[in-house]
């Protein structure tokens, strides 16, 4: 065997029993154990900041050429590679083309930089490895879950000691559970909710356990329906196809210029339901931080106007509900402790890596509407929190949470939401002082929309236009913002969103705007004034200035 054999033989890898072994029990030496310290330190200090040296947001190549490197649909029988080169690979192959969320200049997304510490809470809650659908495989983490659904059901519905006292550690009852995500969360939530319109009652097993049209024709309805204003999120939708009343049931309310939900069309619409009674309302549903504006609905009136006619409040707090931490803005809040149910990401303001949703119940018997027993996993009255969720195996989201809060404190996450509703604020005077920009809708929260308007367009249309010229102007405008905002992603410095408005859902009147959401407390106004600049920018060279 010549020399050159003898290399290639020892680079060929293997799948051996011995190997296996050492990759679950132990490192086979010191030096193995150092390598791979070395590589958790490479992903600590390593990725985000060379991902903020070399890429900015991320690497300009595109979507077609990306997808041609990875069309092998093969898996190899033994090892491709070590884990060294593995991880050398995400780093320095695989992360650059994806997208820096953490950079400060990455304004377009409820997705941004999270704390350090969250990386190694992240690590250890993989390490233990725990199954939080059931004590025998989580014992005091099913416990500690429980103590912190019952600490963030307090920052929401803030009931008295002795609630708390009764239900933290209660098995019987519920306060809210983790689950996925926001999408999951409403799902769970409006689940709940047809579970107790359409409940079991003489005779009649209820909805979970009978169907749907048996569930009709027992309450002697032909449909079922949920109300949102048109800013819901489109989890709503699939919820309704999931709960088996179709994604058309979730009727739309129309909106405020504030794009909150208008009270006199949902007073309207609830009282025309009710004229026909085949039609039952499972819920009517406030968002406190809609997905596109950062717009909140007025809370209060509308669980008033629920507890009137009897129907499940569901607050959609999945971006919103952390600004109960800031003293200064969660009055904007107001009426969330009147909900019946409330959704809350964690991986949104809770600054949690992905992913973490969370459902909260004012009443901690309603969730026995959901609850399932397997008799070897969890019996009635056990802690197993798998009785009454959705998802069955996960992992413990809480331990994360509980450090967070922990380490944070309510006051350094107000430093956070405050830092953010400030910053929107100052943007939204810069975009006001430029000529060039029209803010569209003001933030509310830390959101904001605007869009690239030359000052030619500006007067035309504040001039008495007809109505054909103003649509024209305003099909101009869409296309000039949809090339802006393509063209500034796909250069990888900067990233703003972007939606389409139409408030009084007029097709002429579709709106295309640009969306900042500011949750990185590096992105200051500096920053985002360098935005506007690039966008100006892009505009000038891509439009002569008659466009
Ligand atoms: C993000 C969001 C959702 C969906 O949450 P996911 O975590 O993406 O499933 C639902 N509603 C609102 C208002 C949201 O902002």
């Amino acid at each position: 065997m010549n020399k050159q054999n003898i290399a290639k033989e020892s680079t060929k890898l293997v799948a051996n029993w011995k190997a296996l072994h050492r990759t679950f029990i132990r490192l086979e030496d010191g030096a193995a154990r150092a390598t791979l310290v070395k590589y958790m330190e490479q992903i600590l200090f390593g990725l985000h900041d060379f991902l903020q040296e070399h890429v900015g947001i991320t690497e300009e190549i595109s979507l077609k050429a990306l997808s041609e490197r990875y069309k092998n649909t093969k898996i190899s029988e033994n090892p491709e590679r070590k884990l060294a080169d593995v991880i050398t690979n995400l780093i320095r192959g695989i992360a650059p083309n994806a997208v820096n969320v953490a950079s400060p200049y990455f304004v377009g997304h409820m997705t941004s930089a999270i704390p350090f510490f969250m990386v190694h809470l992240k690590t250890i809650v993989a390490a233990l490895n725990q199954n939080v659908v059931k004590l025998e495989t989580s014992k005091v983490v099913s416990i500690i879950e429980k103590q912190i659904l019952a600490k963030v059901h307090r920052l929401i519905f803030d009931n008295s000691e002795s609630f708390y006292n009764k239900h933290v550690q209660n098995t019987e009852t519920t306060l809210g559970c983790f689950v996925e995500g926001g999408t999951t969360a409403n799902l769970t939530a409006l689940w709940v909710a047809r579970n107790s319109l359409l409940a079991p009652r003489d005779g009649f097993g209820g909805v979970e356990k009978e169907g749907i049209s048996a569930a009709f024709r027992e309450y002697g309805i032909e449909r079922a329906v949920i109300l949102v204003s048109r800013m819901g999120h489109y989890s709503l939708r699939k919820a309704a196809g999931i709960l088996g009343i179709g994604s058309r049931n979730i009727i739309a309310i129309d909106v405020d210029e504030k794009h909150r939900t208008d009270m006199t069309m949902l007073e309207k619409t609830i009282s025309e339901i009710n004229k026909d009674s085949k039609t039952g309302i499972i819920s009517v549903v406030g968002i406190a931080g809609s997905t596109e504006t950062g717009s909140v609905d007025p809370l209060s009136n509308i669980a008033e106007l629920c507890a009137e006619n009897g129907i499940h409040f569901h607050v959609d707090a999945a971006w919103g509900g952390p600004i109960l931490m800031s003293a200064a803005y969660r009055h904007l809040l107001n009426g969330i402790k009147y909900a019946d149910s409330v959704t809350i990401d964690g991986h949104k303001q809770f600054y949690m890596p992905m992913s973490c949703g969370m459902v909260y119940f004012k009443n901690p018997e309603i969730m026995n509407t959901v609850s399932y027993h397997a008799k070897y996993v969890n019996r009635p009255g056990s802690v197993d929190l798998g009785i009454k969720s959705l998802a069955g195996s996960r992992e413990a989201n809480s331990l994360i949470l509980d450090s967070a809060l922990k380490i944070m404190g309510t006051k350094g996450y107000a430093l956070l939401i405050d830092h953010g509703i400030e910053t929107a604020k100052k943007f939204a005077a810069e975009i006001i002082k430029r000529p060039f920009f029209q803010l569209v809708t003001p933030p509310e929260l830390n959101i904001l929309t605007y869009r690239i308007c030359p000052s030619r367009f500006r007067t035309e249309l504040a001039a008495n236009i007809d109505a054909n010229r103003k649509n024209q102007i305003n099909k101009t405008l869409n296309a000039i913002n949809r090339t802006v905002q393509q063209i500034q992603r796909e250069t990888g410095n900067s990233f703003v969103s972007r939606t389409t408005l139409n408030p009084r859902n007029i097709p002429e009147e579709e709106t295309v705007v640009l969306r900042c959401v500011v949750m990185n407390p590096m992105t200051d106004i500096k920053i985002l004034n360098e935005i506007l600049d690039e966008q100006e920018k892009i505009y000038k060279s891509r439009f002569k200035p008659d466009a």
